[in-house]
């Protein structure tokens, strides 16, 4: 059976970083086999529907390098890809079910639901829901005259349709990653496959849709888990028990303190971004998210595969490529990752490493120009390479080598105060006199020049002198590529203001 997988969000809103995790371990698997990854616009909640939310899912995953074989835009055999434009498709499954029994028309008010919710809560009822205990005195197609069911629909009385759930029955199914899972049915309620307003709900939609369109593996996660059942319910009831997809269920990724589940509450909590990219539309706020904070996508790639999957191997460094090539199923976690934002931040500097000189220098220059600073690319290549250990995000190759455009304005009065004396100060003299004497600007030269001189305890200072800072690079290359003039100018201000 050829591998079809799909990725089915609902546009609610932006897309968590978990669903990202969703997206690749799917997409992976259909490139590494030769499959088709789909994208399947799951947006029958008229209710939650946020305006912006579909282009927001498809922009990510552009931003990713992510393009489906089908979907909304790519279009495909299996389409209309957009469940609000399959409505007929639901309808035309709903009868079966209802002729055989399977489903049933129900007339509760909202109002009916919750008095008979209280009634059993009053009781003490385990589960105090609509199931095959409580339909047995609402008002629905199983307990009223099947004329009068006629009557009320003709009127115009609002319905749902239900599922009807067999009574303390054991489902059994298995799961690609915890193996065998059984559930009593007892434990589960009717679900509604078709509201009022003649809309599938998610349950009812997303069997008939992972069916039609021959899917081979649900991956989605752990939160969908206890669904499962009620799908697979539903999959025999409509008389395709044999043809069911693999379901896989990805364990939950935790918040950075191991409690609960990644929320977006912890996101602002721990001060990281939740979502892959910012989006400003009145609808949908995406305050801090990966793009924007400067993750490159194969970065925020790489670092979402190895939460929850592992490659057997020690090597954690992967391209997107390298990662299709190495993904199994079978080492998918059975258990829920921290999500370890130091390690995102790691994968982004491993990357941006890996990137090298050229795309290092646009970098810088991207942010220099804001400034109003030319340089020649020479220079920009060099300070990058000096400064490239120090870089988590692109636009810190401007913010460490800044320095080398703009005099210190101020120095660190702390730092002052710890170190200047007078035997310092008689070093910083010696070595600015030394400079002027130099007559060759090399690394040689400056260091034996530092070594013929008092140093103890200047160093710092003459960082700061030179910097503004308190930490960076090596110095000596610092001076080198200052040059004579700015290195000499900032010492003599520097000596200056200490009066
Ligand atoms: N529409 C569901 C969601 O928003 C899809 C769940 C599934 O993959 O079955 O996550």
């Amino acid at each position: 059976m050829a591998v079809r997988v799909r990725f089915a969000p609902s546009p609610t809103g932006a897309l968590h970083i978990g669903s990202v995790r969703t997206i690749l371990y799917n997409y992976f698997l259909a490139q590494k086999e030769g499959g088709s990854f789909i994208l399947r616009i799951e947006d029958t909640d008229q209710k939650r529907w946020v305006a912006g939310a579909e282009a927001y899912i498809l922009e990510s995953l552009r931003w990713l390098g992510i393009v489906p074989d089908e979907g909304p835009q790519e279009g495909g055999a299996f389409g209309p890809y957009k469940q609000s434009e399959r409505i007929g498709i639901y309808q035309k499954y709903i009868q079966p079910l209802l002729d055989r029994g399977h489903a049933y028309y129900a007339f509760d008010t909202p109002a009916e639901i919750e008095a008979m919710r209280e009634r059993l809560k009053a009781a003490k009822v385990a589960n105090p829901q609509y199931n095959a205990t409580s339909r047995e005195w609402m008002r629905n197609g199983l307990t009223m005259p099947i004329e009068q069911v006629k009557e009320w629909i003709a009127a115009g009385k609002p319905y749902v349709i239900r599922l009807k759930m067999p009574h303390k029955t054991l489902i059994r199914f298995r799961d690609g990653i915890r193996g065998w899972v059984k559930v009593d049915t007892t434990a589960l309620d009717d679900k509604v496959l078709m509201k009022s307003d003649g809309l599938p709900t998610y349950h009812f939609a997303s069997v008939i849709d992972d069916h039609l369109m021959q899917i081979s593996h649900v991956i989605r996660g752990e939160e969908w888990l206890p669904s499962t059942p009620i799908h697979i319910w539903l999959y025999r009831c409509l008389g395709w028990g044999d043809i069911m997809p693999q379901f896989i269920h990805l364990p939950l990724l935790l918040a950075p303190d191991g409690q609960g589940k990644l929320s977006k509450r912890h996101a602002d909590q721990y001060g990281f971004p939740a979502f892959p990219i910012a989006w400003n539309s009145p609808d949908l706020t995406v305050e801090k998210a990966f793009r924007e904070a400067g993750y490159l996508p194969e970065a925020l790639l790489n670092f979402l595969a190895l939460l929850g999957w592992n490659p057997g191997t020690h090597q954690e460094i992967f391209t997107k490529k390298g990662l299709i090539e190495a993904f199994s199923l079978e080492r998918l976690g059975k258990s829920g990752v921290k999500f370890d934002m130091a390690k995102a931040k790691w994968f982004n500097q491993q990357h941006i490493k890996k990137q090298g000189p050229t795309a290092w220098a646009n970098y810088f220059i991207t942010e220099a120009v804001q400034e109003n600073v030319v340089c020649s690319q020479q220079d920009v290549i060099a300070i990058c390479n000096l400064v490239k250990d120090r870089i988590t995000f692109p636009k810190d190759f401007w913010q460490e080598g800044r320095f080398f455009f703009f005099d210190p304005v101020d120095y660190n009065a702390e730092l002052i105060q710890k170190k200047w004396n007078h035997q310092t100060k008689e070093g910083i003299m010696a070595f600015h006199k030394g400079l002027a004497s130099l007559v060759e600007w090399n690394r040689n030269k400056i260091k034996q020049l530092l070594e013929a001189t008092p140093i103890s305890g200047m160093m710092p200072l003459l960082r700061m002198a030179l910097t503004g800072k308190m930490a960076g690079p090596d110095l000596i290359e610092i001076i080198v590529l200052l040059g004579t003039k700015k290195t000499h100018t900032r010492i003599a201000i520097f000596l200056e203001q200490m009066g």
